[in-house]
Formats: structure tokens, C-alpha cells, sequence
């Protein structure tokens, strides 16, 4: 396996264009607000509306008392022939210290899920190196330490060299090489002893030798290396149909990783790309969206039961004499007290008479309370798939672009004036995933001063997405280029500017737990 990986390098490092990189830099650090109009309110005895003031301020505490930013993640977009030399360097740190075959320590990194300092904990704990791999449950012979003898083996009853690792179960290389083929198809990248409950494990070594054909080789190899990435903590395949890349990432923190093929997900939980709302609130969200617990509140809410046959009766205008809807049935009662409506014809009769008093009102606040949660979460819920709905609508609009890229070409417009226009439909979009996600984040948030703070943010935001919007869609064919690109730009650095401080806001807020939630 090294021999054949050590050819492999990581490509994209040599990709990364350095001067654009320090172009970028130079440029965020310029970044100024050049729209204050969007940025503050003045009234018209020109005072400053006090929310955006406080945003203000917030903003300036941000560039002025924080502490040092946090390093940087790091991602890296592995293919797949990628990962044979990532795997071979992770064994060739550990062969520094310990010196045995790279089948071994294969085996040793996977079982610690490819944390080296754990490991070597437990390496510097043991006695000495046979003491550290027997308690690991590691066969340290590797095919030449297989010692025979000739005898009966116990599986097919016929007489052979019989061979095993230092367990002494032996048994003929047929027996052998028919076992490995199995475990392989079963799907394993670590084969045990073959006797019933030996739990020795082989090292690659020996399993390399029991192969029958390139075929079972590959099989191993793509288990070896689907392992690798499952169980290593810093690496993550990507969820994207049919694209088998892998993220390497340098924090093994829940962040959003854009990979490749376009997609974008979280590294921690592979859910899409869901900033600022942690895992936990998402998948929470997740689950109420698909629940029909919801329907059942709004049921809840706006429906009671027929009091004779039962089926839930939904009250559609102001009158409370109801009629069962179930044509079997066909009561009639009153909505108020759920008595048999003839009663009430009576005279003398008093609707809440024949009903405790207590158990209405407690019955009254319980609808009202599921019916206010209710309104709540879809307040939250219709935001959250406007933004959903205008991100799956931004292919159209990528389409329309290049359309506009085209004519501009043919209008002499070289191709990197119209560039701009991709990089603000980038823009948009990152922007809407996040406003999708600030109203799930809002849902969980208990309203307290950040929250309020987060909120003003959370509306800049949306009125400048919106206003990028407008400009991509609605303003392309009225404005000549020049204009457009200088409006266009100079949103699209706005929206940057002000997802950041979002982002950076709730993000601060968690490290110093100012934020409250309901769940
Ligand atoms: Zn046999
Ligand atoms: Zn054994
Ligand atoms: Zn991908
Ligand atoms: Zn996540
Ligand atoms: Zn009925
Ligand atoms: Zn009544």
C-alpha cells in the first residue's frame, strides 16, 4: 500500500493563487461601510434611531475589544486517490515511535480513531511493545512470523501445513484464505482470528497475503479507506449525491464546509450548511417541521370533539351552535359548554351553568396557549421557507446571469466585467441560507437585550438580501452595466460585511453563553 500511495499528492494547495488570496485579504481589511443609509435611521429632526445606534456600537465592539480572532479553519477538498498518502503519512508519524510493520499500525490508528496522542499514551503506559499490542488485541506476527506445522485442520478435517497467528489456532491456507475472502464481502477493514471468540486481529500484512484476486485487493483497499474517513475525526465524506470527495478539516468543530461539487454542509452533523443554528436546534427544528405534532396543536387549537360520536368538529365562522359533521351522527351541541344544543333553547338555560367553572377556563388557556405556540412557530416556520423557497429558485437566476454574461460579451463587455455578476448571485445565496437559518436559530432564542441585538441584525440583513434581489432580478434591464455593477457591488460587499457581523455576533454569544434558549 505505501509503495504504490507514496505517489500521490494532494493537489489544490498548488491551485491556490496566492496574489488573488492577499488581493482578498487587503480587501476585507479596506472594507468600510459605503451605504449608511441602510445602516441607520435618521428621523427627520436628523437624530439617529436608537436600535441602529446600539447596532452601531455593538459593531465598533466588535473591531475594537475583542479578543485576538480565533485561528482560522481549514478545509481541504480531498478526492479519493487523495487519501492513501494522508493515510500512509498518519502511519509514518507513528513508525517514529513505534517500530513495527505499517499493517500494525493501521490497525493500532484505526482503533483509536486516528488520534495519535491517545495512542501513544497507551503505548508509553505498557510494559514494552508486546505488552502494548496484546492489550490492543494486535497479532504482532506478520506472514513470515507464521510458523507451520503439519496436522489435521480443525475446518476441512485434511491434513496440512497448518499456519496461524500468535494465538495458536492454526488451520490450512485454504481454510485461511476462504475465511479473509468472506470477512472482506461482509465489508470489514479489520479481520479477526478466525477461531470463535479469538478477537486477535491480523495486520494487513497477513490479510495481503490470503488474497485471491486485484478484485478482493480493491474491496479491502476502499473498506480500509471508507474507515479511515468514518472514524478520523477531522475528516468527513461529503454528503453530495454521486460526488465521493472528502473534507479534511483542521477543527473538528460544527462548521459549514462548501465542497466542490457545490454542496454545502455542516461537518459536524452533514445536515446542509445551517449557520448560526447549532446541531442540536437544527435537528430540534427538523423533527417539528416533519412531525405532525403541529397539525395535531393546530387541530388542537381549532377543533373539539364531537361529544356524542367523538370525531373532531373544526369551527369555521363565530357561531357556536355546531353540527356533527359525521353523518351518522348529526348532534347538535354548543361549542362553548358542549352541551346537547336543545338545552339552550330553554329559556332559563345559562350556557356555563352545568360545567365547573374552573375546568372551562383551564380548558380555555390550554387551547389558547397551543394556539399562541402555534402562531409562534409558524411566524418562524413561513420565514424560514420563504428564504428555503428563494435559495431553490436561485438556479434560475444563475441561468438568467449567464444569459446576461453572454449579451455583455457580445456587447464587447469583457468577460471579467460581468463576473461580478456570478459573485453577487454567490452572494445572494449564501446570504439567504443564512437568513433561513437566523429564523430557526430565533425560534429556539429566548428575547433578552443580545437577542434584540440579533434581531436588528437579523433584519439589516434581510432588507439588504432583498434589495441584492431586486437588483439581480428586476433592475438588470433597466440600469446601463455601469451602474449596475457598481450598485451590485457595492451591496454584495455590504451583505458580506453584515452577514459577518451576524455570524461573529452568535457565535461570540455562545463562547460567552449570553444566549438564552427554550430548548
Ligand atoms: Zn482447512
Ligand atoms: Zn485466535
Ligand atoms: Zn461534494
Ligand atoms: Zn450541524
Ligand atoms: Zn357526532
Ligand atoms: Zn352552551
Amino acid at each position: 500500500m505505501a509503495s504504490d500511495s507514496d505517489e500521490y499528492s494532494i493537489p489544490f494547495e498548488d491551485d491556490i493563487d496566492y496574489d488573488e488570496v492577499e488581493e482578498m485579504e487587503e480587501e476585507m481589511e479596506d472594507l468600510t461601510i459605503s451605504d449608511d443609509d441602510d445602516f441607520e435611521e435618521v428621523d427627520e429632526e436628523g437624530n439617529v434611531n436608537p436600535i441602529n445606534k446600539n447596532l452601531y456600537e455593538e459593531e465598533l465592539e466588535f473591531e475594537t475589544n475583542s479578543e485576538p480572532e480565533p485561528e482560522e479553519i481549514k478545509d481541504e477538498i480531498l478526492t479519493l486517490n487523495d487519501v492513501p498518502s494522508v493515510i500512509v503519512k498518519y502511519i509514518s508519524d507513528i513508525r517514529e515511535i513505534i517500530e513495527v510493520p505499517d499493517g500494525i499500525i493501521r490497525i493500532l490508528l484505526q482503533k483509536f480513531k486516528w488520534d495519535k496522542d491517545p495512542l501513544l499514551e497507551r503505548f508509553y503506559e505498557a510494559d514494552d511493545l508486546y505488552d502494548f499490542l496484546r492489550k490492543q488485541k494486535i497479532d504482532p506476527f506478520t506472514s513470515s512470523q507464521w510458523s507451520g506445522t503439519e496436522g489435521e485442520c480443525e475446518i476441512c478435517c485434511e491434513t496440512f501445513l497448518l499456519t496461524g497467528p500468535s494465538c495458536n489456532h492454526k488451520a490450512c491456507p485454504t481454510c485461511w484464505k476462504f475465511y479473509i475472502s468472506e470477512r472482506i464481502k461482509e465489508g470489514n477493514s479489520e479481520i479477526e482470528c478466525m477461531a470463535s471468540k479469538c478477537e486477535l486481529l491480523l495486520p494487513d500484512e497477513q490479510v495481503l497475503e490470503y488474497f485471491n484476486d486485484k478484485s478482493e485487493l480493491d474491496a479491502y483497499l476502499g473498506q480500509v479507506i471508507n474507515s479511515f474517513v468514518q472514524f478520523n475525526a477531522q475528516m468527513r465524506w461529503c454528503p453530495g449525491v454521486d460526488c465521493g470527495r472528502i473534507v479534511k478539516s483542521s477543527s473538528t468543530d460544527p462548521h459549514d464546509v462548501s465542497c466542490q461539487c457545490g454542496t454545502q454542509f455542516c461537518f459536524s452533523c452533514g445536515n446542509d450548511g445551517h449557520s448560526p443554528v447549532n446541531c442540536r436546534h437544527l435537528k430540534l427544528w427538523l423533527k417539528k417541521c416533519l412531525d405532525d405534532s403541529e397539525t395535531a396543536n393546530w387541530i388542537n387549537a381549532n377543533t373539539k370533539d364531537c361529544p356524542k360520536c367523538l370525531v373532531p368538529i373544526e369551527k369555521n365562522g363565530g357561531c357556536n351552535y355546531i353540527r356533527c359533521r359525521n353523518p351518522t351522527c348529526r348532534h347538535t351541541f354548543c361549542w362553548i359548554c358542549m352541551k346537547d344544543w336543545a338545552i339552550h333553547t330553554l329559556g332559563h338555560f345559562r350556557c356555563n351553568i352545568f360545567v365547573s367553572p374552573e375546568e372551562t377556563a383551564a380548558a380555555e388557556l390550554a387551547r389558547g396557549q397551543s394556539r399562541s405556540f402555534l402562531q409562534r412557530y409558524l411566524f418562524y416556520f413561513s420565514r424560514y421557507q420563504t428564504h428555503k423557497h428563494s435559495l431553490s429558485l436561485e438556479k434560475k437566476l444563475i441561468e438568467k446571469m449567464n444569459k446576461k454574461i453572454e449579451e455583455a460579451q457580445e456587447y464587447a463587455m469583457s468577460w471579467n466585467d460581468a463576473q461580478f455578476l456570478r459573485d453577487a448571485v454567490d452572494s445572494l445565496s449564501k446570504s439567504r441560507r443564512t437568513m433561513m437559518y437566523t429564523y430557526v436559530f430565533a425560534f429556539y432564542l429566548k428575547r433578552n437585550n443580545h437577542a434584540e441585538i440579533f434581531e436588528t441584525n437579523q433584519r439589516d440583513l434581510e432588507m439588504a438580501t432583498e434589495q441584492l434581489s431586486g437588483y439581480l432580478e428586476q433592475d438588470m434591464d433597466e440600469e446601463d452595466p455601469k451602474t449596475l455593477k457598481q450598485k451590485v457591488q457595492d451591496k454584495c460587499r455590504y451583505i458580506e460585511h453584515r452577514r459577518k457581523v451576524l455570524m461573529n455576533h452568535c457565535s461570540e454569544g455562545n463562547e460567552q453563553e449570553i444566549w438564552e434558549f427554550t430548548q
